[in-house]
């Protein structure tokens, strides 16, 4: 993928970014654009399981739920993350994700873009064990933080290739406890009759444990849900800010008003 394929991809962002596919491409309304700093404070205010509305949002089952088992499932799924990331920090003694992917025998690799354009993504697992985290956007990330407004909400020193490896590296752990771990076990039966059933496991279950995990081992206080529009700005301030409306909207908090763009006359009496 090329640059210019890459930041054509961004464009329609109908999926979360972070490891999932992009599901349909749309004409997208505009939207004003709010300064990073503002949008982070946010949403970095945001509880971790707060963030149900916008973590099912994306569950191509959500239709099938309602808030109270969306919400009941956000926090077991979370708590099972943590869990699990307490049980492989012990297990190889560091809570550092890149000592961890290598003491675990996986397939770490930094390309600047993805392969294929038909995937938005920054960081992705493939089984049995390949990683891929993307590094055009990771650096493109890197240069906000010279704004101490970032720096100050995010964590000095954050290292977002970590974060995005650690969300990742769940994805490897949940293969390898497959046949026990809450995400993988616990289905939704779509359908049966008579003695067929027809189960099902739910996609959100695997991407918020990824997210408990990846903010258990980076030690942070907010939810990493919060990195698809710190990644996105750095492409397009405008759609990382109509992420954040629907983040917040689906956190029940009114997104705060951007601020006033110069109308026609005050520009003609500058
Ligand atoms: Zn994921």
């Amino acid at each position: 993928m090329t640059k210019e394929e890459f930041r054509e991809a961004l464009k329609p962002i109908g999926a979360g970014l972070l490891g999932r596919p992009s599901q349909q491409r749309y004409e997208r309304p505009h939207f004003p654009i709010r300064p990073i700093g503002d949008m982070l404070l946010d949403l970095a205010e945001i509880e971790p399981w707060e963030w149900y509305g916008y973590a099912f949002s994306r569950e191509p089952l959500n239709g099938k739920f309602n808030d109270d088992q969306r919400r009941e499932w956000m926090e077991k799924s979370l708590a099972c993350g943590k869990e699990y990331a307490g049980i492989v920090c012990r297990e190889y003694k560091t809570r550092d994700p890149k000592e961890l992917a290598k003491a675990m025998g996986m397939n770490v690799s930094y390309p600047e873009f993805p392969e294929k354009t038909d995937r938005v993504l920054f960081a992705e697992f493939r089984v049995p064990d390949k990683v891929c985290i993307y590094m055009d956007a990771v650096n493109k990330a890197a240069r906000l933080f010279l704004n101490p407004e970032v720096t100050r909400v995010l964590t000095e020193g954050l290292d977002v290739s970590r974060l995005l490896l650690a969300h990742e590296l769940f994805h490897f752990v949940e293969e390898r406890y497959k046949h026990e771990i809450f995400t993988k076990t616990e289905k939704i039966r779509l359908w049966s009759l008579g003695f067929i059933h027809n189960d099902s496991n739910v996609i959100a279950f695997s991407e918020i444990a990824a997210m408990g995990f990846a903010q258990e081992m980076m030690k942070i206080s907010y939810s990493p849900y919060l990195m698809d529009v710190f990644l996105v700005y750095g492409y397009s301030p405008e759609e990382a800010s109509g992420l954040y409306e629907e983040m917040m909207q689906a956190a029940n908090r009114e997104p705060r008003p951007a601020p006033q763009e110069p109308s026609v006359s005050e520009e003609m009496t500058i």
